[in-house]
């Protein structure tokens, strides 16, 4: 950064604002979180230099004999950590990760199934405007009254529309989900069975979320979110699909795979692996139960009744705030969050009635519980006077006091 400093000072000066932003907002959004330092050393050493289409010890490419052993190192570590047959440490994101899915075992015009964005689902998993719900047949399974999955539904659409492809994964669904159930609908009506655990990732690293690997025929993932690698994705499987899901990744979707990000996978990988990675998970899932029962405590709905997670949906119409203005004012009072809505939301997708809390960062920079609890409460002292500048102001004193005591990057 200091030779940036000196060659672009412009580009310098945001990258200097956005650090302070990260040091100094409690970051709510549940899918981000804080790299190590190590991590972002890989991510920002000369591997970013290196052309390696292929996978290891077959390349189109000479001089590739030490990236080889960044990706095969990768490969081992997140085979281990999940007890996956085989894995792809190519795609670039989790976008794109769910892409070679489709385009390893599908054809534009066939059914697939997945949970609908409104529900909690992800763009990718068949939104009408993502390439998953222009190219394909989409049906959506939800919620039902209690705001759990309805397994009974999604079985009963499974069986009248014979899906090829059947998802099973979420951006916004706060409790464990029945990957055993779904494996047993996708048999029975003959289709493939994937797991997208994107959001749920580095619990289930620390065996504290059910683990989909073993009832999945493919499980793909962010690498960025609660497992706390770089930005990238990742795709596990079972070892027949393992040609078909590398020819989609390369030739397929993408050209040369990014190396420096592809090691910094590994080193995520191998932090993964050390014992103090499940006391992180833990605190995690903890804060976000301390989190749920404040909020609920200070007269908010928390949609299913709970989490049993890092993240929860927090339904905002008791205390009068859409969810578009309630991001607006925890971000000035220096908290970070995103609007989302919640099932059956009365307001535009825009607008919303609802925000999405997560704890994975917050747990990063070592809040345990006495901090997330605080947290809470900040949240909740904004929500109830969020047009009142003084409480603002209190409240941004309050964060400014609790960042400072615990800093993200020292
Ligand atoms: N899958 C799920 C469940 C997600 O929540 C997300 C991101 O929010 C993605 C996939 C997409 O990941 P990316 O943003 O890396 O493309």
């Amino acid at each position: 950064q200091i030779l940036i400093e000196q060659t672009d000072p412009e580009l310098f000066t945001a990258i200097q604002a956005e650090n302070a932003r990260q040091e100094h907002h409690i970051e709510l959004i549940a899918s981000e979180n804080y790299a190590s330092p190590a991590v972002m050393a890989a991510q920002g050493s000369q591997l970013t230099n290196k052309y390696a289409e292929g996978y290891p010890g077959r390349r189109y490419y000479g001089g590739c004999e030490y990236v080889d052993v960044a990706e095969q190192l990768a490969i081992d570590r997140v085979k281990q950590i999940f007890g996956a047959e085989a894995a792809n440490v190519q795609p670039h994101c989790g976008a794109s990760a769910n892409e070679a899915v489709f385009l390893a075992f599908l054809k534009p015009g066939d059914t697939i199934m997945g949970m609908s964005l409104a529900e909690g689902g992800h763009l990718t998993h068949g939104m009408a405007l993502n390439m998953s719900g222009k190219w394909f047949n989409v049906v959506s399974y939800g919620l039902n009254a209690k705001e759990e999955i309805d397994y009974d539904a999604m079985e009963r659409k499974a069986h009248e529309t014979k899906p090829k492809l059947i998802i099973a994964g979420a951006s916004a669904y706060s409790l464990a989900i029945d990957f055993e159930r779904f494996a047993k609908v996708a048999k029975a009506v003959g289709a493939i069975f994937m797991v997208d655990m994107a959001h749920y990732a580095g619990l289930i690293a620390a065996g504290i979320y059910p683990n989909p690997v073993p009832h999945a025929d493919i499980v793909t993932s962010t690498t960025h979110k609660s497992l706390r690698g770089p930005r990238g994705g990742i795709i596990l499987m079972k070892s027949e699909f393992e040609k078909a899901i590398n020819s989609a990744i390369f030739p397929g979707l993408q050209g040369g795979p990014l190396m420096h990000v592809i090691a910094a996978k590994a080193v995520a990988f191998k932090e993964a692996l050390a014992p103090e990675f499940k006391v992180y998970q833990q605190q995690v899932l903890r804060n976000a139960q301390v989190v749920a029962e404040t909020l609920t405590q200070r007269g908010l709905r928390i949609v299913s009744g709970g989490t049993q997670s890092h993240l929860m949906l927090v339904d905002l119409r008791a205390k009068g705030i859409t969810g578009k203005e309630a991001e607006a004012v925890l971000g000035s009072a220096h908290m970070t969050i995103n609007k989302n809505a919640i099932p059956n939301d009365p307001e535009k997708p825009m607008v919303t009635s609802g925000v999405r809390i997560g704890t994975p960062a917050m747990t990063t920079r070592g809040f345990k519980d006495e901090e997330a609890r605080a947290t809470a409460n900040l949240v909740a002292d904004v929500l109830d006077n969020p047009r009142d500048a003084a409480n603002l102001d209190v409240v941004r004193a309050k964060v400014a006091a609790l960042t400072s005591r615990f800093p993200v990057y020292r």
